[in-house]
């Protein structure tokens, strides 16, 4: 099988010959190839080769679903049954998801195989995957560097061809920023696009399962099969879900509205800075119309995301007390001691911050000063920003203020940590859909995303502007 195929190219190589069992030795052979990236906690090899010998079965007899051939890997916070889901944690070590999520489900459905399990930020919390308990995961293009974060290995698997195109989960940026510090595409769907049923939960309003692919034509399958409402998860959307991968061709023009303040902020990268102004006026010439607008409330993105997120996060983790499941100390006395050991050994350092963060802002006395003020916030970021989408299709920003940045650069200071999703958060305050196209190419040999947000349920305009962008101004792999 070649490099980088896409999906609709192993198709037409499985009618040439090519069996699924030998799409599955592929990855796995890149997977041995690149073990040291430490982008997989878990590999399925013998049930993944298994399967593939059914699916090429059911290809002969003409039963095969619509995935059949396309490889998967997972991330460590989305639960498939009969396999470990530790979101990266001490705590849960040693869990056996006793379900599958909706997402996972309906993937096997159709024929998908899923090859393993992925490293990622520890509950999801970080912009780098060095938050894992299991080991930091490393970007296959500069291995001084980290894949960025939360679901660094997911993206590391696409990158390096390990799979066909790999799960995450995005509650701020945790698709979009290492698909852009790793030079693949990324979409993070509307909240409520993609059931949560069975995501473990980091902040419940802003969480949303979305792909990472090589190809655009890839994540548009997957998000076709894996979107659409659900029984088991309340906030799942009945809006129908239009058929992406028949959208794709992109026709007529649309509409930009970039932020003055995103594209001079200081901390951002000139080069990056360069290529968005550079791309912007080329798309003007091609007849599209950008405008520049002010969004004064650039700044306050961050704080505003991380007050909401680990309120919810304090709420959501409580749960994690090693009394049923998970990591049981061994240095407990009584009750309490082991409600308190379990969770403080079981828990790392910056999901203790941020459950100690969130706790605070929701206790009396503080609540009103900073819970309740974010969510003033919030709406206020929402209006401004669905009052731009009246009048524009998209949202044009970079997906990330730099190219990726060397593994442990950022670790002693978790606010500068934070400022690295200084444009990814938006999309998830407002619960609007986004993606991050690959079209960057530093002089420092390193890639970018530009990330485009849509109004809700834009996922098949913004799949076809896109694909539109990688045609005319991606720089090919
Ligand atoms: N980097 C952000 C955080 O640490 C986003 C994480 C995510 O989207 N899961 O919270």
């Amino acid at each position: 099988m070649k490099n980088y195929s896409s999906f609709s190219d192993i198709q037409l190589q499985l009618q040439e010959g090519l069996t699924v069992k030998e799409v599955v030795v592929h990855y796995l052979k890149n997977i041995r190839q690149y073990a040291h990236l430490n982008a997989f906690l878990e590999v399925f090899e013998e049930e993944a080769l298994h399967r593939a010998e059914q699916i090429d079965l059911k290809i002969k007899q003409g039963t095969a679903g619509k995935l059949a051939g396309m490889v998967i890997a997972n991330k460590d916070v989305i639960n498939h049954k009969g396999h470990h889901t530790t979101s990266s944690s001490k705590i849960l070590s040693g869990y056996e998801s006793i379900y599958n999520a909706t997402a996972i489900e309906r993937l096997l459905r159709d024929d998908a195989i899923i090859i393993g399990r992925c490293n990622c930020d520890e509950f999801a919390m970080g912009s780098s995957n060095e938050n894992s308990a299991f080991g930091i995961c490393k970007n296959g293009l500069d291995e001084t560097k980290v894949p960025g974060g939360s679901s660094g290995g997911s993206a590391v698997a696409v990158q390096m061809d390990m799979c066909t195109i790999s799960l995450g989960s995005d509650t701020g940026g945790s698709i979009r920023q290492p698909a852009s510090l790793c030079g693949v595409f990324g979409i993070k769907p509307t909240y409520g696009r993609v059931s949560r049923y069975g995501l473990i939960a980091y902040a419940s309003s802003f969480d949303q399962i979305g792909v990472f692919s090589n190809h655009i034509e890839d994540a548009a399958i997957a998000m076709e099969v894996i979107s659409g409402k659900d029984v088991m998860d309340a906030t799942s959307s009945a809006h129908p879900v239009d058929a992406y991968t028949n959208q794709l061709a992109f026709s007529g023009t649309v509409r930009l509205a970039s932020f003055a303040e995103a594209l001079h902020h200081p901390k951002l990268d000139t080069e990056i800075s360069a290529t968005m102004n550079t791309l912007i006026k080329s798309l003007n010439e091609a007849g599209h119309t950008t405008t520049q607008v002010s969004f004064t409330e650039l700044d306050y993105l961050v704080p505003t995301y991380y007050l909401l997120t680990t309120a919810e996060a304090s709420s959501n983790l409580s749960r994690f007390d090693g009394i049923r499941y998970g990591y049981r100390s061994q240095n407990a006395t009584d009750l309490e001691s082991t409600y308190r050991k379990n969770r403080s050994e079981g828990f790392g350092p910056e999901v203790k911050r941020r459950i100690m963060l969130g706790t605070f802002v929701l206790s009396a006395g503080y609540y009103d000063a900073y819970y309740a003020k974010a969510q003033k916030m919030r709406r206020l970021i929402r209006d401004k920003t669905l009052e731009l989408l009246k009048t524009n299709d998209f949202i044009i920003l970079p997906t990330t203020p730099s190219t990726a940045f060397g593994i442990g650069e950022k670790t002693k200071d978790p606010v500068e940590m934070y400022l690295a999703d200084l444009y990814t958060v938006q999309a998830n305050i407002t619960g609007l859909p986004a993606v991050s196209v690959p079209l960057g190419k530093h002089s420092n040999g390193l890639p970018y995303g530009i990330q485009l947000i849509g109004n809700k349920f834009s996922e098949a305009r913004l799949l076809a502007f896109s694909k539109y962008l990688m045609t005319h101004y991606g720089n090919s792999k």
